[in-house]
């Protein structure tokens, strides 16, 4: 029996997480639930799954829940804050951490289970995004196993040789080039916009922003797909994982979401996974990793498929993949600012202050005004996401007044 901890479990990736969990309770317990301020889908998560930890983001969620549980005479600690989840994600009860917080929130949770040698399940990509190169040294360090969640990046895993691991190169594990690897084919759907009037951008809504065609997921990430910003971080994330240069990564977008990566060797073999579109089936291999698991997922049905389209990405009607590719290749702290700037850009256009067309130029001029340095530390890295949001901030300030007078005269 495994204990498992959950941050961000009331999330998309959460709640396929306890799903999968829920097809096995012979083999997975769960230790730690964690959540913004989504009280009562907490509750609801405790009662169900009884986890010895439940954390929240402010105190006052945190009181909300500890009251109900007590009335409900349920057995579950509740704590808040940064401070509970660093529990959560250190429970010594619990060597697998799936890290499924959405945005930079997720850095230092993510951190402290990399740092207590757990099994980390990584779905949270914004941490490797913004301060990579420290995840990947912390967890060399402590023997940490970094498993990777987002599907083009467990496809990739899994078309790799099993001698490869996500950390740590040795004589085991030489590297990419050393294993015969040629290029990574990263694919993507395109998003909701793949073929949208690119005039007609600036007045979409969040709303049709948020319907992926193909996957169902958070609010941030749905955006991020639909600017391709998403892709752009996946480069990122995958140099990272996977210790390569940007330029052995190609983006190939490929509407139906069956194939979620490929893999080119120098013989010319390309190996690809494919599957349906459902987030359980990384998730079970990471959970059941190096064994296999039933996941929930349904049978690939090929027929029905029938066939599978591969176009060249649009960087002209999505700018965001060039913003993110300089950044991968400039590296230092250009990524984190990259990553801060889009965070801020993706909350104001779902709060309605700032037009969808507008989120690249926000992030290229945030990363403009702010000079890259080496990421060399935590602390560097966090100074580089707060001055960043400050000055995205202040860039979207402006677009919206701008805008505003624009309507007036
Ligand atoms: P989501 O918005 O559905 O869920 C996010 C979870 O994090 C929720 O439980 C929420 O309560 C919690 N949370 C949000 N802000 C927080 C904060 N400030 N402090 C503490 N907890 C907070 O997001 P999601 O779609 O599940 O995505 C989670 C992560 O996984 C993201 O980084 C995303 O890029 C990545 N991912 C998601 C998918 C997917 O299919 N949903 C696929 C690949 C990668
Ligand atoms: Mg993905």
């Amino acid at each position: 029996m495994k204990g498992v901890s959950i941050l961000g479990s009331t999330g998309s990736i959460g709640v396929s997480t306890l799903d999968v969990i829920a097809r096995h309770p012979d083999r997975y317990r769960i230790v730690a639930l964690t959540a913004n301020r989504q009280v009562d889908r907490l509750l609801e998560q405790c009662r169900r799954y009884r986890p010895k930890l439940a954390v929240l983001k402010d105190e006052q969620s945190a009181q909300q829940l500890r009251q109900q549980i007590e009335a409900e005479g349920l057995d579950v600690t509740v704590q808040a804050g940064q401070e509970g989840l660093n529990q959560a994600a250190t429970h010594p009860e619990a060597p697998i951490v799936m890290a499924a917080i959405v945005g930079a929130a997720g850095l230092l949770p993510t951190l402290a289970a990399v740092k207590s040698t757990k099994q980390v399940l990584l779905a949270n990509k914004e941490p490797l995004v913004m301060a990579g190169d420290i995840i990947m040294q912390n967890a060399k360090q402590a023997g940490a196993v970094l498993l990777p969640i987002d599907s083009e990046h467990n496809a990739i895993y899994q078309c790799l040789p099993d001698r490869f691991e996500v950390v740590g190169q040795g004589p085991l594990n030489p590297g990419l080039a050393a294993l015969g690897v040629k290029r990574i084919l990263l694919t993507g759907s395109g998003g909701p916009f793949r073929t949208h009037d690119p005039q007609a951008l600036a007045n979409v809504t969040p709303a049709q922003a948020c319907k992926h065609p193909n996957w169902s997921m958070g609010p941030k990430i749905s955006v991020d797909s639909a600017t391709m910003m998403n892709k752009g971080l996946e480069l990122i994330e995958a140099c990272r994982l996977f210790a390569c240069s940007p330029e052995k990564i190609d983006i190939v977008v490929h509407p139906q979401s069956v194939i979620h990566s490929m893999v080119e060797y120098v013989d010319g073999s390309v190996l690809a996974q494919l599957g349906n579109p459902d987030m359980r089936t990384p998730i079970a291999h990471a959970l059941a990793w190096p064994k296999r698991m039933v996941s929930g997922v349904s049978s690939l049905d090929i027929f029905k498929v029938a066939r599978l389209d591969f176009e060249p990405p649009d960087s002209k009607r999505f700018p965001c993949l060039l913003l993110a590719r300089q950044s991968a290749t400039v590296g230092g702290t250009s990524p984190t600012i990259l990553n801060a700037a889009n965070e801020e850009a993706v909350a104001a256009f779902l709060s309605g202050v700032l037009a969808f067309d507008k989120i690249p130029a926000i992030i290229g001029q945030t990363l403009k005004g702010m000079a890259s340095i080496a990421a060399e530390s935590l602390e560097v890295v966090l100074e580089a996401d707060y001055q960043a949001r400050q000055l995205a901030r202040d860039i979207i300030g402006s677009a919206v007044i701008e805008i505003a007078n624009r309507h007036q005269s």
